[in-house]
C-alpha cells in the first residue's frame, strides 16, 4: 500500500470529492481525519465506509473559514493519529452572482472559505510537516480559476488566489521535502453542480471526452500526488476536466 502508515486530513470530507478523497486516501492505506462543517451524519458514515475498509478515521467539526476552531481541529488530529502527512484542502462554497448584483456578504463567504480557509488549514499543518521533513499539500483549485467565468467573481478569484497561493508555497516549502500542488477541476457531478445537471447533455456536448467528470476522477489524481511516485511534481496545476479546456 502506497499510503501505508500516512496520516491524511481531507477539509470538507463529508461529500462530493472530498468524500471521494477520504475514501482513495484510505484505500490506499492512510489513516484519514474527515473535516466537516454542518454535515455530522454524512461526516460519520465516510468514517464507517473508511473503517470497514480496516483503515482508522475520525470526523473533526471546524469552520474552515475560522482560524482558531481549524487550529483547535489540526492540534486534535495530531494528537489523535501522532503525525499529518498528507493535507488536501477542498472544503469550498459556492455563491454565484453577476457582480453588479454580488453581495459585500456573497463575496466575503465566498473568499473566506475557499481562499482563507486554505490558509487556515495550511498555516496549522505546515509546522508538523516540516518536523517531520516531509508532507503533502493538494489544494482543489478549479479550472475556473484559470479561465474565469462569468457570475463566478468570487469564486474564480478565490480560485485563481489558490493558484498563486500554490506556486508561492511549493517554492517557499520545496527544500523541507513538502510539496504543493492543485488540482483544477471542471464539471464534476456532486450536490455544488446539481443545479446544471439538467443542462448536462449540453455540457457534455462541449466536453471531448463527453462526460461529466465524477469525483473518483478528481479522488485518484489526488491519491498519486500523495503518493512517493510523485516526490518529484511540485508547484503544478493539473486540470481534470476531460479536455473541456483545451
Ligand atoms: P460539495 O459537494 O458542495 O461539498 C462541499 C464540502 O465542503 C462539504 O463536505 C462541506 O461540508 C464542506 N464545507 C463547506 N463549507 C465549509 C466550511 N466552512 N468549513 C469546512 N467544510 C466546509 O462540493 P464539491 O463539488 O465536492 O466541491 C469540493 C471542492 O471542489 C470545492 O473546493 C469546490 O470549489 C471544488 N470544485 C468543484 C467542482 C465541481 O464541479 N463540483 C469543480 C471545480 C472545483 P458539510 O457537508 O459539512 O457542509
Amino acid at each position: 500500500m502506497e499510503l501505508d502508515g500516512k496520516v491524511c486530513v481531507v477539509t470538507g470530507g463529508s461529500r462530493g470529492i472530498g468524500r471521494s478523497i477520504c475514501i482513495e486516501m484510505a484505500k490506499a492505506g492512510a489513516a484519514v481525519a474527515v473535516n466537516y462543517f454542518s454535515n455530522q451524519k454524512a461526516a460519520e458514515d465516510v468514517v464507517s465506509e473508511i473503517e470497514s475498509l480496516g483503515r482508522p478515521a475520525q470526523a473533526f467539526k471546524a469552520d474552515i473559514a475560522d482560524f482558531s476552531q481549524v487550529q483547535q481541529m489540526m492540534d486534535e488530529i495530531y494528537k489523535k493519529f501522532g503525525r499529518i502527512d498528507i493535507l488536501v484542502n477542498n472544503a469550498g462554497i459556492a455563491k454565484d452572482m453577476l457582480l453588479l448584483k454580488m453581495s459585500e456578504k456573497d463575496w466575503g463567504d465566498v473568499i473566506a472559505t475557499n481562499l482563507t480557509g486554505i490558509y487556515n488549514a495550511t498555516k496549522n499543518v505546515v509546522r508538523y510537516m516540516i518536523k517531520q521533513r516531509q508532507g503533502r499539500i493538494i489544494n482543489i483549485s478549479s479550472i475556473v480559476g484559470i479561465y474565469g467565468n462569468a457570475g463566478q467573481a468570487n469564486y474564480a478569484a478565490a480560485k485563481a488566489g489558490i493558484i498563486g497561493f500554490t506556486k508561492a508555497l511549493a517554492k517557499e516549502l520545496g527544500s523541507r521535502r513538502i510539496t504543493v500542488n492543485a488540482i483544477a477541476p471542471g464539471f464534476i457531478k456532486t450536490d455544488m453542480t446539481s443545479s446544471i445537471i439538467e443542462k448536462s447533455r449540453e455540457i457534455e456536448e462541449k466536453i471531448p471526452i463527453k462526460r461529466l467528470g465524477t469525483p473518483e476522477d478528481v479522488a485518484y489524481m489526488a491519491v498519486f500526488l500523495a503518493s512517493p511516485r510523485a516526490e518529484y511534481i511540485t508547484g503544478q496545476i493539473i486540470a481534470i476536466d476531460g479536455g473541456f479546456t483545451l
